[in-house]
């Protein structure tokens, strides 16, 4: 592994980028056999140093279940990759399209090509999946590529940039671990598309300094994801999925249930589910008497973000908001475990109604009428996510055809995410472009488009001097 830190960051940046991008030039046609060997290298770096890894991320968090990483970025990165393994070479195929009347019998095709160097800059919330799909997509389509991981997790930064060395060249991918500086030279690089994966307010700021030299991006952000449960709803199961959705990584998941929309008079059949839940679920979680921490349930990533959760609480209990733990016992929580809390009776204006939460604080909004519910929800900046449960079809119809969002999952949570067939991505402050499976092909790929002139055409008959023929030729064929 490079130690930049040794060095002048921005020197090895900029030199790491043009080794990449001189052979990303003069290598340009990166047939399938390459591409392939390069996502089954990215398969065996990820199977082979899965513990290792799920180990420096709780190390990171303070606590995180080997499970949770395996279920949550392990899985969804080796699917991703069993899909581009299983279909990139029809993605690849140059694709025949329409050619206007007047030039045929020419020919018209779309060439896939790959666009060279990539930058990819990934967050905390899951630095192995926030790399290795965006990496899946990229190698398949072609590209070398640069990974910036994010400060807040150092241990799974420095795991994951010494073990990427060993199974790929410096001019394949070359991974970069360091702090704001470091994110802003990186995204200072003249790359041939960036993928940022963050917050909203970052990602104006990565578009701005790409913007300098004119590069494309793709900005994965975040948001506020309402989960709304339908007047027809199975309620104990959308209480259920919300909870499940919402209590993965203690809440620190862009499209976790931000807040959760219900007919008026459930609230407290919500509260009594959510607490089941939780006792069956995390059993000891919060227990006073509890001699370690409840071993399935993610620490908060660092004290001051406990710290902001905290305060968005204390803020809505001082605007009138309602504080209900779901923690049996609520005792001392562990290292930075966050008890899991709903609000009830929260203003609009609390600051957790305003800003992403991002934590495992669920606010729960009544609604009188499910118009009323939609209006809220459209009132608001296009979220990443949006999560109806309902058993009525009409209405199911109705929500999605009238609310926009990043993806919608109906009577489920997240997992529109692991549908590697649907495009992943954001809209307005969620976000900007897409990735997953062809989608993320057609993100990383130059979609050329080809026109091949027949030998027989009719092109001499528009050539000057123009005359009566002309006319009568377009009398023909302008109709
Ligand atoms: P963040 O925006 O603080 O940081 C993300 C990355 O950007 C880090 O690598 C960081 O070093 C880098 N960075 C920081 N300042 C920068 C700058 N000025 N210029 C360029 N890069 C800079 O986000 P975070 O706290 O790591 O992650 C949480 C956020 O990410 C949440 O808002 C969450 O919703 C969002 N998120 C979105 C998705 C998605 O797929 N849409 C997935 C996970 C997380």
């Amino acid at each position: 592994m490079d130690d930049i830190a040794m060095e002048d960051p921005g020197a090895v940046l900029e030199d790491r980028f043009g080794r990449q991008r001189s052979l990303a030039r003069a290598e340009i046609e990166v047939p399938w056999p390459v591409r392939r060997d390069r996502l089954q290298r990215l398969r065996a770096l990820l199977l082979e140093h899965e513990q290792e890894f799920a180990a420096a991320i709780a190390a990171d968090f303070g606590a995180r279940a080997r499970q949770e990483t395996r279920l949550l970025e392990l899985f969804p990165s080796l699917e991703g990759i069993r899909h581009a393994l299983g279909h990139t070479r029809t993605w690849m195929r140059p694709r025949a399209r329409h050619t206007g009347r007047w030039f045929l019998p020419a020919r018209s095709e779309v060439l896939p090509q790959p666009l060279g160097v990539v930058g990819i800059v990934a967050p905390w919330n899951y630095p192995l999946l926030l790399v290795a799909g965006p990496l899946t997509a990229a190698f398949a389509a072609g590209n070398r590529a640069m990974a910036k991981l994010s400060e807040f997790t150092p241990a799974f930064g420095a795991r994951f940039a010494a073990r990427a060395a060993e199974y790929f060249t410096a001019e394949e991918l070359w991974v970069a671990n360091g702090g704001v500086e470091l994110a802003q030279a990186f995204c200072a690089l003249p790359f041939d598309h960036l993928l940022f994966t963050g917050s909203t307010r970052v990602g104006g700021q990565v578009m701005r300094a790409a913007s300098e030299n004119l590069t494309p991006v793709t900005l994965e952000l975040g948001g506020k994801s309402p989960a709304l449960i339908g007047p027809s709803a199975d309620f104990p199961k959308a209480v259920e999925r919300i909870m499940a959705g919402k209590l993965l990584n203690a809440g620190q998941t862009c499209i976790a249930p931000d807040y959760v929309l219900l007919p008026e008079g459930r609230v407290a059949a919500f509260i009594a589910a959510a607490r089941a839940f939780v006792a069956t679920r995390y059993p000891g979680l919060g227990d006073p008497k509890a001699a370690a921490a409840q071993p399935d349930y993610t620490s908060i990533i660092d004290g001051a973000h406990f710290e902001r959760l905290a305060r968005l609480v204390e803020d809505a209990v001082s605007l009138g908001a309602e504080r209900v733990s779901l923690a049996d016992g609520a005792g001392t929580p562990f290292g930075r475990q966050f008890l899991p809390v709903v609000l009830t009776g929260v203003p609009a204006s609390a600051q957790v109604m305003q800003e992403e939460i991002f934590g495992p604080i669920l606010p729960l909004m009544p609604y009188r009428s499910l118009a009323e519910a939609l209006a809220f929800v459209n009132a608001r900046p296009r979220p990443l996510a949006f999560y109806l449960f309902e058993r009525d079809a009409r209405v199911i119809r109705e929500v999605l055809h009238s609310t926009v969002s990043g993806g919608v999952c109906v009577n489920e949570t997240l997992l529109h995410i692991a549908q590697d067939d649907l495009p992943f991505g954001g809209i307005g402050p969620s976000g900007m472009g897409a990735y997953h499976g062809e989608k993320g092909f057609e993100t990383f790929s130059h979609y050329k488009p080809v026109f091949r002139q027949s030998r027989l055409n009719l092109m001499k008959l528009f050539l000057p001097p123009y005359g009566r023929r002309f006319d009568a030729l377009v009398r023909v064929l302008v109709r």
